[in-house]
């Protein structure tokens, strides 16, 4: 923590970056965000395993990018982001600075993003035991048991949208879901809406998604929608040869090899 602490206060104090995003103390036994302005308030810092919250979803926010360069604290997950944002042209090196946090709470000075990129490439996505079995149990389903486990969980989703904001790599300015003219998704919670907003989600995320958990962990009825985006991740992996998040900027929904399985694209 005093690593992280010294750290932070000298890039404050050298003007190396405006702003150090962090966590601190919130409220009750939550962490939040912290936005690290001048080196006395560097001493609030945390980071424990309370720490979930993808902070990666702040870099690409216009009050956060208009102090200027930053620098984010940033554990495996979040560093993940940080290379796909980068590979979709947000973020780079000229605006952002990686201080990576191990699984054993140490911190790494990274020159460059290509240096948080060859550290990443080191750890692939595994899904966790628990999800594991749910996606197995899932998978044993007919598509009309699978349809109604969906219905069922997706049901009271009340679109308040905080897995939408939670998550690094939603950063649309104005996302489908608001739009009214056309609607093409009910603004309303009801059954085929909800489906579709989770869908048309998971859709958008397929080959993005970095698996942090940041979506269900917001989600205020613990709606597991992160199972949709896991299920993506695996299927990457078995149809398209896996995924990473890479500088080279090779994104699954942008890209087709010639010998893909479906030939609609060729
Ligand atoms: S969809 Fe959920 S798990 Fe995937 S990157 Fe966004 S917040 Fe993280
Ligand atoms: S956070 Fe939960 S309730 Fe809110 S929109 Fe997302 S899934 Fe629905």
């Amino acid at each position: 923590m005093d690593d992280l602490r010294k750290r932070a206060k000298e890039l404050i104090d050298t003007s190396a970056v405006k702003v150090v995003i962090g966590y601190e103390q919130g409220t009750g036994n939550k962490t939040r965000a912290l936005f690290v302005e001048n080196s006395e308030v560097a001493d609030k810092l945390i980071f424990d395993s309370r720490c979930v919250q993808n902070l990666a979803a702040y870099v690409t926010k216009q009050e956060v990018k208009s102090k200027g360069k930053m620098a984010i604290t940033a554990t495996l997950p979040v560093m993940r982001a940080i290379i796909q944002l980068a590979s979709e042209f947000q973020v780079n090196d000229d605006n952002l600075i990686v201080i990576g946090i191990t699984p054993e709470s140490k911190i790494i000075d990274f020159k460059n993003l290509e240096e948080v990129e060859t550290y990443v490439h080191q750890f692939q996505i595994e899904i966790d035991a628990r999800n594991r079995e749910i996606l197995d149990k899932l998978d044993k389903m007919t598509p009309s048991e699978r349809w109604k486990f969906w219905i069922d969980e997706l049901s009271p989703c009340f679109k308040c949208y905080a897995c939408r904001a939670a998550c690094p790599m939603c950063y649309c300015s104005r996302c489908t879901v608001d739009f009214n003219r056309p609607q093409w998704i009910p603004v309303s919670s009801n059954e085929l809406g909800n489906l579709e907003w989770h869908f048309m989600r998971a859709m958008h995320l397929t080959g993005r998604c970095v698996d942090c958990d940041a979506c269900a962990n917001a989600c205020p009825l613990a709606i597991p929608i992160n199972l949709l985006t896991k299920k993506m991740i695996e299927d990457a992996k078995s149809d398209f040869g896996g995924y990473q998040p890479s500088l080279k900027g090779e994104n699954l929904l942008s890209t087709f090899k010639p010998d893909d399985k479906e030939n609609f694209i060729q």
